[in-house]
Formats: C-alpha cells, structure tokens, sequence
C-alpha cells in the first residue's frame, strides 16, 4: 500500500497525515476548510524541521512534506488504496460523506472510521461495502502513540482487519481488535470519567488542577481528565457523550451543563488556546 487518503485535517486528520508520510506513505489530505488544510500544512512542516533538529532518521523527515498533498476535493480518492476518515464527530455528516465515497472509490478500497462513538456498523451501512469498512480509533497525539483500537463491524471481514494491521505495523503501531459497540472500549469508559470530572469542577468539589493531580498522584496517570479533555477538544468529547447518550439511551451519559456552556462559549481546549487549561 503506498496511497493514503486522509478525510478531516482537524487534530486527528493532520496528525495522521504526519505519520504516514514520516512512514513512507504517500497521502492525500481531504478537508472541506482551506482554512485547516493550510493549518495542517504548517504542521506538516513543523514536525518534519523538528524531526530534523532532534537528528532523526533524515530520509525519514527529509521530504515527508513532498509526500502530503492537499485538496478540499473528495473526488482526489479515486487512487487512494485506504482511505482513514477523520471529519467532525456527527452522524449526519458522516452519513453524507460516506455515499459519496463509496461513489468516488474503488470497490476494493478499505474505509476506516476513526470516530470517537459512533458504531461501525452504522457507518458501513452507508456503503455498498461493508465488509470492507472498519473502525481504526488513533490516540492523539498520532505520532506519538503506540496503540490504535481496530473495531470490527458486523460485516467486516477478515482480510480488511489484515491490511488494516499491516498499515498499522507499517506505522510501527500495534492494533487491539474488539468488538463494535458505541465508544467501543476506549470512549465508553472514558467520556463517562472525563464528564464526572467536569461536574466535580461544576459542584465545586475541586479546582481543576486539583481534581487532574489527584488522577496523575494518585492512579499514576500520565495526564489528568480534564487535562486530556482540553487535549481531545471539547466540542469533541460533548459530541462523542451526547452520542453515547443517543446510542444506549442511557442517561448515566448526560452531558455535564458545564462542558455544554464551555463549547457554546468558543473554549474547545488546546485547539482554540483556552479549554480547563491556559494555551497560550
Ligand atoms: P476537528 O474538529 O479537529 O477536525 C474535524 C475536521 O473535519 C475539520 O477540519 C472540518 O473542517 C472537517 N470536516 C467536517 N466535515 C467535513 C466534510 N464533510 N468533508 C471534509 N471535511 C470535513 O476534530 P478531530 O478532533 O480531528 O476529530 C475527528 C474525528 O476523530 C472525530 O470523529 C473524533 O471523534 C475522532 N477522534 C478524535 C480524537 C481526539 O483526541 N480529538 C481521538 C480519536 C478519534
């Protein structure tokens, strides 16, 4: 496999077109934003000088910039052999995307969602190939982190988990496969702790460096909720437990009031400079 297709170049779309391209890979990096394609560029070009500085592997970091193209058109997948889809985590616009890709891509292209909730089964239902959809959940940062939850749809087959393994080892990442389920195993449990955290901070128990210090001292966790909630975005962790709501008609995973009025106020964590924490 030598062509990438990347959908979204948000957090997780440009970090993944770092990792590819720093693994060999060529990538066609898809976004309906001019605005974040050019973002995602500079990151591009970020990670590389820095790849350079710390004295990597140069043929790795030397032109990885050359191998990640940019384009706001969908129809630039027709050669893709993979296409990762990284958009904004919303059902109906999942739902739009995914005809159209079905359209534009071969029949034997494999589709991997990397969605933070949504059930990949419910995605490969968009398609006329649901064997060859299945869920890849990248941690972020990307280029960072080692292990990727691989989601088996009801219908997808073998040979798609296979080539989606062997991108992974070709990223040097190792692939946990379970089973689909809403949030799968990462998010269920997760999105229920980062919420809990905020209504701490809501009812005042604690301040928010408090509530993340009693996580890292404490549990040894390498960072803390609430922490990791500015790192995953806030917009995205209230769409991924509104989702989580919707899916299991649970109400245990009720959005906290204060990570709603958080997002209406523009405070989407790191991406934005302001979430828990102070980015400046
Ligand atoms: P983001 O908000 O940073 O980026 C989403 C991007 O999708 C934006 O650039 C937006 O312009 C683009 N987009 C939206 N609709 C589109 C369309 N129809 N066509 C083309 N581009 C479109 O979000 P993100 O954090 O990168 O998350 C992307 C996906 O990855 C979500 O499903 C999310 O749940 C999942 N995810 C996120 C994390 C995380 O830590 N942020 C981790 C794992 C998985």
């Amino acid at each position: 496999m030598k062509l990438v297709g990347v959908v979204g170049a948000g957090v997780m779309g440009s970090g993944l077109a770092q990792a590819l391209a720093a693994h060999g890979y060529s990538v066609v990096l898809v976004d309906r934003a001019q605005a974040q394609l050019d973002r995602a560029a500079d990151e591009v070009v970020r990670y590389a000088r820095t790849g350079r500085l710390f004295g990597h592997d140069t043929e790795k970091y030397g032109d990885l910039t050359q191998r990640v193209s940019y384009t706001t058109e969908l129809g630039d997948l027709g050669a893709a052999e993979f296409v990762i889809e990284n958009i904004t985590e919303n059902w109906s616009l999942k739902a739009e995307i995914y005809p159209r890709l079905d359209e534009i891509c071969p029949p034997e292209t494999i589709f991997a969602a990397n969605t933070s909730c949504i059930p990949i089964t419910k995605i490969a239902g968009a398609t006329k190939r649901p064997d060859r959809v299945l869920g890849m959940h990248f941690m972020n940062p990307v280029p960072m982190k080692s292990t990727v939850e691989v989601i088996r749809g009801w219908h997808t087959c073998d040979d798609t988990i296979a080539t989606a393994m062997e991108l992974l080892d070709g990223l040097e990442k190792r692939g946990i496969v379970v089973n689909d389920m809403p949030g799968f195993v990462s998010n269920r449990v997760l999105m229920l702790m980062v919420n809990e955290a905020i209504f701490l901070l809501q009812d005042g128990v604690a301040g928010a460096a408090e509530v993340d210090e009693i996580f890292r001292s404490c549990f040894g966790h390498a960072s803390g909720p609430l922490e990791t909630a500015d790192l995953i975005g806030l917009d995205t962790i209230l769409y991924s437990i509104e989702g989580l709501q919707e899916f299991y008609g649970d109400s245990k995973y009720r959005p906290c009031p204060l990570l709603r009025k958080m997002v209406d106020a523009g405070l989407h964590g790191r991406k934005t400079g302001q979430g828990f924490f102070s980015y400046s």
